[in-house]
């Protein structure tokens, strides 16, 4: 069933799309998608008013990816009896980390249960702990802080560029204290941050470099793969991401050595040689899940491409809609996963309507766009809790909690997460330029009835 839909999807797509499929598989230039096609009345009465609209039975490929290879994949693993790593050699778990080292240009990763135990794995195998300071950024999922948390190092949290919501490097700099271990930039949105400044900030101020690359699988920023820039990159398959197995982790790094400290760190300590040598959790990942992540790994790139393909159409589509600014990607960035497709609103080029109002006529047009993290993670209960637990008013001392407490005042954050609008991209950026085409029908019908949005 599944299949057939997709066949149809790309069936329909190379029939619609037609000269504008060569157009992109091209140098994608400025006009390379032409102006934009308009498929219903643009100007006509918005949905929520009582017209009709763009798209009103909107079905989006599903996500997670699941197909025939995924659940033969997973019988295989049921029927084995291999359920957990350590029973095969070959198992696969350790197959996918072959498999997904290959592809990230390493020699070798260590899968773990999630993001956050990859993130906190790299945080102890790296020895920053208590006393120390990890910097990184307030706009990102909980786990980027718990791994810090976890490992009783203090999360201080740096501003935003507003134009592309990654970390802002210089802030970064100005938060670095002696206690400071590493800089924690997170690829937000699976686009990368400005990785040149923060690598130079990070040499000339001898700290180390965790790259949360949670949402950034596939993404390549100066040629390289996001997560192999820095000392360290962690990723997650949760079920949302674009690689998915429900919940899962993975970590690459350059120094084998590193990883060798990984693999001991997740396996409660436990080095390959079966010593017991260090602190670690147990963060395994089971062979269940490495057998999901087997079964996606043959379309992964093909995903990929598509995803930065219609990324791009939107993007250029979109130019004639001021109120819309997409991400600003920095110079290297060649490509994105497109975890998320997002934009800046700009309520002033859309007749001063907050946002809300916007994603109501949107919704109603038959497009889900939405905001995305609602509040900075420095407006979370988690920053008054810590400063009042006795081990870190013993590591840290009351001023430089004080301190701490002080600098979570991140402007920038604030307004990003008031501005954000997105659309969840795993599932939808799969889909046809027809589909991209009623998502930007959606959004120049809404803008050209801008005038009527403050009466919804
Ligand atoms: C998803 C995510 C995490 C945590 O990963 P889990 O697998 O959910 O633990 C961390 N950072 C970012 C940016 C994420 O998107």
């Amino acid at each position: 069933m599944k299949k057939k839909d997709l066949s149809r999807r790309k069936f329909i797509a190379t029939v619609s799309a037609g000269s504008v499929a060569a157009a992109v598989s091209g140098s994608a230039t400025a006009t390379a998608f032409g102006n934009i096609s308009i498929v219903n009345n643009n100007t006509g009465k918005l949905a929520i008013l009582g017209g009709t609209p763009v798209a009103p039975e909107k079905v989006w490929p599903s996500w997670p990816y699941v197909d025939e290879k995924v659940v033969e994949e997973i019988v295989k693993t049921t029927r084995s009896g291999i359920w957990c790593r350590i029973q095969s050699a070959n198992g696969t778990v350790t197959r996918f980390e072959k498999e997904f080292a290959k592809l990230m240009g390493t020699n070798y990763s260590v899968c773990t249960g999630s993001g956050t135990q990859s993130l906190n794995t790299a945080v102890e195998a790296l020895g920053i702990g208590p006393g120390d300071e990890i910097i990184t950024s307030p706009y990102t999922d909980p786990g980027t802080i718990q791994s810090i948390l976890v490992s009783r190092a203090l999360p201080v949290m740096a501003d935003l560029d507003p134009d592309s919501f990654q970390v802002d490097p210089e802030d970064m700099e100005r938060k670095i204290t002696s206690r400071t271990k590493a800089l924690m930039p997170v690829h937000i949105m699976g686009q990368p941050c400005n990785m040149q400044r923060i690598m130079e900030i990070a040499k000339k101020h001898n700290l180390k470099v965790i790259e949360d690359s949670c949402q950034a699988h596939l993404a390549e920023y100066q040629g390289k793969k996001l997560g192999t820039i820095g000392d360290v990159g962690c990723f997650s398959f949760q079920t949302t991401k674009v690689l998915a197995c429900g919940e899962g982790g993975g970590i690459i790094s350059t120094s084998d050595e590193l990883m060798d400290k990984c693999y001991t760190v997740q396996n409660h300590g436990t080095a390959k040689d079966g010593r017991t040598k260090t602190i670690g959790s147990k963060y395994r990942m089971n062979e269940f899940e490495g057998a999901v992540l087997l079964g996606q790994l043959p379309g992964l790139k093909e995903r990929h491409d598509t995803r930065n393909r219609n990324a791009k159409y939107l993007t250029e589509k979109l130019k004639g809609c001021p109120g819309l600014v997409p991400q600003k990607l920095y110079e290297g960035t060649t490509a994105g996963s497109y975890y998320l497709y997002t934009w800046s609103y700009k309520k002033e080029h859309f007749n001063n309507a907050p946002r809300e109002k916007f994603l109501k006529a949107i919704a109603a047009e038959g497009i889900s766009l939405s905001p995305y993290i609602a509040n900075g993670l420095h407006r979370e209960p988690w920053t008054d809790h810590i400063i009042t637990l006795p081990e870190y008013k013993l590591m840290f001392g009351d001023a430089r909690l004080k301190k701490f407490k002080k600098e979570l005042y991140l402007p920038k954050c604030d307004q990003v997460c008031q501005d954000m609008v997105m659309l969840w991209a795993s599932g939808p950026l799969l889909g046809t330029y027809a589909d991209m085409d009623d998502v930007i029908n959606a959004i120049m019908k809404v803008y050209d009835n801008r005038d009527k949005l403050n009466s919804i």
